[in-house]
C-alpha cells in the first residue's frame, strides 16, 4: 500500500497502452477483490440547493439558475420513511446528503438525530455535508455515523478553476478530522471539467497520497448541468474515463472504486469497460428507492448480462441492494479481508 507516488509514476500509468492499462488494473482488481461482485450504494438528499459555494458543476449553488429548488432539512421522520423504504428494497447503508458549505452546530443535534434513528434500523449510516470541524467530526461520530464523504473534486492546480469559495487545505483538513475520530472516509472526485491529463493523474495522486486510502473513491463524469459554469464543456472521450478508473485501481488496490454520478449517461459497453478496469462500486440516487424505477431495471439487467453479482455487506460495510438485484449471493463471498483495512 503506497502513499508516496510521484506525478510522474501516476502519469505513466495513463500514457501505458489501453490494453496493458487495463491488463494491470484488472489483474490489482483480482488479487484484492472478487471481479464478478460490485457493490451497490444509495443517497438521500436531506437538504437540497440554495449552497452558498460556488462549486463550477454543481446545480445546487445557489448562485446558479439551474432550476433546482432549495429545501429545508428534511424531518428526521420523513428521513426515516426514506430509510425504511431503502432496508426494504434491500439497503444496509444509508448515506444522507445536505447541500452546505458546512453544517452549523445547531444543524448537528438534527442529523445526530437522524443517523441513530437510521442506525437503530439496522442500517449502516453515511453522511456528506460539507467542511467539518473537528468537534463536529466527533459529534457526528458519537451518534453512529460510520461513513462521511467528502471529494477532493480535481488536482491541486485545477482547483481553483472549479472552486472559489473553499480551499484544497479545507477539505484535506475535514478528512482528517473524520480519519481522526475513526470513521471511514469516501473520497474521490469529478473528470471531464476539462482539466488535463495530467491533472487527472493529479486528482488521484492526491487522493493515493493521503495519510490512509479512502475506503470508497467515488469517480464521478461531469454531468454538464445548464445554468453552472462548466456547462458546456467539451465531453471527456469515454476511453479516458476508463483510464482514469484503471489508473485509480492501481493506486488505490483495496478500495472500493465507486462509478458516480454520470454514470446514467454512460453506456452498458462503457460501464462493462469500467468494470473490467476494476470498478468495483455503483451508486444509486434517491430515486432507485422506488421499485420499479427502469434506472433499477437497467442495472439489474446489465449485471445479469455481464454475469455480476452485488457485493454482501459484510468486511467493508456498504451497502448492497442483494434483495432487489435477482442474482444470488454466495455466502461466502467478500472483498479480500485483508484489505478491509484499506
Ligand atoms: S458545496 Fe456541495 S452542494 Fe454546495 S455547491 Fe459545492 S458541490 Fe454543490
Amino acid at each position: 500500500m503506497r502513499h508516496d507516488w510521484s506525478r510522474a509514476e501516476v502519469r505513466a500509468l495513463f500514457d501505458l497502452s489501453f490494453p496493458e492499462l487495463l491488463h494491470r488494473a484488472a489483474s490489482v482488481h483480482r488479487a484484492n477483490f472478487d471481479p464478478a461482485q460490485v457493490q451497490v450504494s444509495t443517497l438521500l438528499s436531506i437538504k437540497t440547493g440554495g449552497c452558498p459555494e460556488d462549486c463550477g458543476y454543481c446545480p445546487q449553488a445557489a448562485r446558479y439558475h439551474t432550476g433546482v429548488d432549495a429545501t429545508k432539512l428534511m424531518s428526521t421522520e420523513a428521513v426515516l420513511d426514506k430509510a425504511r423504504q431503502a432496508k426494504a428494497a434491500g439497503a444496509s447503508r444509508f448515506c444522507m446528503g445536505a447541500a452546505w458549505r458546512s453544517p452549523k452546530d445547531r444543524d448537528i443535534p438534527k442529523v445526530a438525530a437522524m443517523i441513530q434513528e437510521v442506525k437503530s434500523l439496522g442500517l449502516e449510516t453515511c453522511a456528506t455535508l460539507g467542511m467539518l470541524s473537528a468537534d463536529q467530526a466527533r459529534a457526528l461520530k458519537a451518534a453512529g455515523l460510520d461513513y462521511y464523504n467528502h471529494n477532493l473534486d480535481t488536482a491541486p492546480e485545477f482547483y481553483g478553476e472549479v472552486i472559489h469559495t473553499r480551499e484544497y487545505q479545507d477539505r484535506l483538513d475535514t478528512l482528517s478530522h473524520v480519519r481522526e475520530v475513526g470513521m471511514k472516509t469516501c473520497c474521490g472526485g469529478i473528470v471531464g471539467m476539462g482539466e488535463a491529463r495530467d491533472q487527472r493523474a493529479g486528482l488521484l495522486q492526491a487522493l493515493a497520497n493521503l495519510p490512509a486510502h479512502p475506503d470508497s473513491v467515488p469517480i464521478n463524469r461531469l454531468v454538464q448541468v445548464e445554468g453552472t459554469p462548466l456547462a458546456g464543456t467539451a465531453t471527456l472521450d469515454p476511453f479516458e474515463f476508463v483510464r482514469t478508473i484503471a489508473v485509480a485501481r492501481i493506486l488505490m488496490p483495496c478500495s472500493m472504486v465507486r462509478l458516480s454520478a454520470g454514470r446514467e449517461t454512460m453506456s452498458d459497453e462503457l460501464q462493462a469497460l469500467c468494470f473490467l478496469a476494476g470498478a468495483n462500486s455503483i451508486f444509486y440516487g434517491e430515486k432507485l428507492l422506488t421499485t420499479g424505477n427502469p434506472d433499477t431495471e437497467r442495472d439489474m439487467a446489465l449485471f445479469g448480462r455481464l454475469g455480476l453479482t452485488p457485493m454482501p455487506v459484510v468486511q467493508q460495510g456498504d451497502t448492497v441492494h442483494a434483495d432487489i438485484l435477482e442474482t444470488p449471493v454466495p455466502a461466502d463471498a467478500g472483498p479480500n479481508p485483508s484489505c478491509a483495512v484499506a
